[in-house]
């Protein structure tokens, strides 16, 4: 997989490799200043009791299309900022939480004497704004990585470079990555998965409706050779197509990567040699640091076969190209405009359709809230989560707990045995909320304000020596995948946890004030997507200790995987743009996990009521405002790039099938509505998919 370096989802690269099972696509750390609001460092109120009604487009009908009708005024009126590839809900309060973020790294920076994480987060910073002492340095800092890719002159040499990628600019044929041992979740092991290609997925490649984009990125390449200064850079560019569109041809799919048992295969690294000969995995494996283990989890052994045998064949001097090109474009975004602007030219205006750059602030907000997440947090912590937000969520994540065990209890579909067993992995569940009990040390990192490219190389080095580290120590359970100030939340399995950091904790997910219908419509939602990732097709695969351990009666598993394929049929159905769809198998797991959360969401809304009926407000009644909720945590635009990027290498699918596919499974949306046969999003009852 190719690694983001130093971005806000950064530890979410990392985790998702790992199989963690993250709420949506990782949302853009940067975002636009909205001039109108009086504070951008507050969040605003949805309407007057959590529902922006003024956005709905009454003259629709719920049942034609959903989407529409909840939020069909505000879809009109929204138009996407010139520098982002989409727009919506989860951009605004990634917004939000940028602009504090901006305010608490400035507060660092402008500090007169600084010390300690203060002179970190203020020197790297500053060593991002300043502008003009990298433009005189323009393509100079390269220089000592580039001379060390022309000194490797054999493939061990360049497979060290390789290895050693991990902890700094570079590319790798192989990734890998320090987690749980999947099948002894008490230790922690190394993991390695295919990569070597710098496009998002293989279809770009491969698929004849990718060929322009693979033409831009063969300028691209050429063009960052050239300013780099590698020789034969148009000639060096043919021969990297050629080279990634063959490692495309070897590598899995996204949804055969998917596949827990599939990609858990634990090698020595004699054995590793034997499967995929032609590549040095000795001299990898100095380079990655890894001479204290052999032991290492393989993801795709197939390819592994096919890649080693390409690189075995690669004439050196394109190997030596490539791993230039990669480096190159890995720290690009740190190097003089000219690098700064080829690189976003392809990778965001080419890529998702965005037509303009972020403003640089914004990137360098994203920079140090990714290099240094957790020092930001615990400032973010200290301004903007109170303890009650903390105490109000536990409360809710205990109610969606007890619903979801009701709903394990009446399934018609499971056996006793297979419900016993689900019920103990319920009961365990781990939950974190807000942020970490113990903070990450950054005290050994250096940060040099005079040094943008050597900072955001010792960052890279500084975390990869921290997952090094792990090995042979008991797992640390209190380590948190995620930042406090990332809009988001995720299901591990290996842990059995789920998290939600503190900036989800806003409108519209979350609002003390709201009416609670819109709280269990949005955050319950979210909480309720979480705990069924621990039993979609691939969460269900791990017990209650977090170990991939088959705890199912076979005939039960039959029945799940005969729902779950008509669900893939739906999704797969859905058709964002003209020719192109939705792939069900590759966002099995998150369809799963939304069909099962709205569910459990609603049953602990009921709950709540204490056997009172819903107030109705402003004509709406309870479960109605819930499942407008819903729709307006997921009302957003895409670019048509960003969607068509999206469909193939995102598990999540696009937001407005989130709602979509979602509602037309659940029977109490069409009693809430009275939606009925004939109506377009209409499913009849017994084609209706019912999982959790
Ligand atoms: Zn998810």
């Amino acid at each position: 997989m190719k690694r983001v370096l130093l971005s806000a989802a950064a530890a979410l690269a990392l985790t998702a490799a790992a199989g963690v099972f993250t709420f949506a696509h990782a949302a853009e750390a940067a975002a636009t200043t909205t001039a109108a609001a009086p504070d951008a460092t507050k969040a605003a109120r949805m309407g007057t009791w959590g529902f922006d009604l003024a956005g709905m487009d009454r003259a629709a009908k719920p049942g034609d299309d959903f989407v529409r009708f909840s939020t069909g005024k505000y879809l009109d009126q929204l138009t996407i900022p010139s520098d982002r590839a989409s727009w919506g809900s989860f951009n605004a309060l990634a917004e939000l939480s940028n602009n504090r973020t901006k305010a608490i790294i400035e507060t660092a920076a402008s500090s007169a004497k600084p010390t300690g994480e203060a002179q970190q987060i203020g020197g790297l910073y500053k060593s991002f704004m300043d502008e003009a002492a990298i433009e005189k340095l323009d393509a100079k800092p390269l220089a000592g990585d580039l001379a060390a890719i022309r000194a490797a002159k054999t493939r061990d040499a360049i497979a060290e470079l390789m290895g050693a990628s991990q902890g700094r600019f570079g590319g790798a044929f192989f990734g890998s990555y320090i987690w749980q041992d999947a099948k002894a979740p008490t230790q922690y092991a190394v993991y390695t998965s295919q990569a070597g290609l710098g496009l998002p997925d293989r279809d770009y490649y491969l698929d004849a409706k990718f060929a322009d984009k693979k033409t831009a990125y063969r300028a691209y390449v050429a063009k960052m050779l050239t300013m780099a200064g590698w020789a034969n850079p148009e000639k060096a560019a043919d021969a990297i197509l050629a080279l990634e569109t063959e490692i495309a041809q070897a590598s899995w799919t996204k949804v055969e990567q998917r596949d827990a048992d599939k990609t858990y295969n634990p090698k020595s690294f004699a054995e590793l040699e034997t499967l995929a000969p032609g590549f040095p995995w000795q001299a990898w494996r100095k380079g990655a640091s890894l001479s204290g283990t052999d032991r290492i989890i393989v993801g795709e052994p197939s390819a592994f076969t096919k890649i080693a045998a390409i690189y075995a064949k690669t004439p050196i001097e394109t190997l030596q190209a490539w791993q230039a090109f990669h480096t190159v474009d890995q720290a690009a975004p740190y190097l003089s405009k000219r690098f700064v602007d080829a690189n976003f030219d392809f990778q965001g205006k080419t890529m998702s359709g965005q037509p303009e750059q972020r403003a640089r602030w914004k990137r360098g907000t994203g920079v140090v809230g990714g290099a240094l997440g957790e020092a930001v947090g615990k400032l973010y912590v200290e301004a903007y989560f109170p303890a009650e937000s903390k105490a109000k969520m536990e409360k809710l994540v205990g109610d969606l707990l007890v619903a979801m065990k009701g709903r394990i209890e009446k399934l018609d579909w499971m056996s006793a045995e297979t419900k016993a067993r689900a019920q103990k992995k319920l009961s365990t569940f781990t939950v974190k909320i807000g942020y970490p009990d113990k903070w990450r040390d950054y005290s050994a990192l250096k940060i040099n304000p005079a040094d943008l490219y050597g900072n955001v190389e010792r960052v890279n080095a500084f975390n990869w020596a921290y997952e090094v580290n792990k090995l042979g120590k008991p797992v640390d359970r209190g380590e948190w995948g995620m930042f406090p100030q990332t809009v988001n939340a995720y299901y591990n399995p290996t842990m059995n946890e789920i998290v939600f950091p503190a900036a989800i904790l806003q409108p519209p997910f979350f609002d003390p004030d709201a009416d609670p219908a819109i709280n269990y419509g949005g955050i319950g939602a979210v909480i309720g997507h979480e705990i069924s990732h621990g039993f979609d097709d691939q969460g269900r695969k791990y017990d209650a200790d977090g170990s991939l351990t088959d705890w199912w009666q076979p005939q039960d598993a039959t029945k799940f995987e005969g729902q779950t394929k008509r669900l893939g049929a739906q999704y797969s159905a859905f058709e964002p743009l003209p020719g192109i769809h939705v792939n069900g198998d590759l966002t099995m797991g998150e369809n799963i996990g939304d069909l099962g959360g709205i569910l459990v969401a609603l049953d602990a809304y009921h709950l709540s009521l204490g056997g009172k009926p819903a107030p109705v407000i402003d004509g709406l009644t309870g479960d109605q405002r819930f499942f407008l909720g819903f729709a307006q945590i997921w009302r957003s635009k895409y670019r048509d790039d960003a969607v068509k990027q999206q469909v193939v290498s995102d598990p999540h699918s696009p937001a407005y099938f989130r709602t979509y596919g979602t509602l037309q499974n659940v029977d109490a949306w069409y009693d809430a509505w009275g939606v009925k046969e004939g109506d377009k999003m209409y499913v009849k009852p017994a084609d209706r998919v019912r999982i959790w």
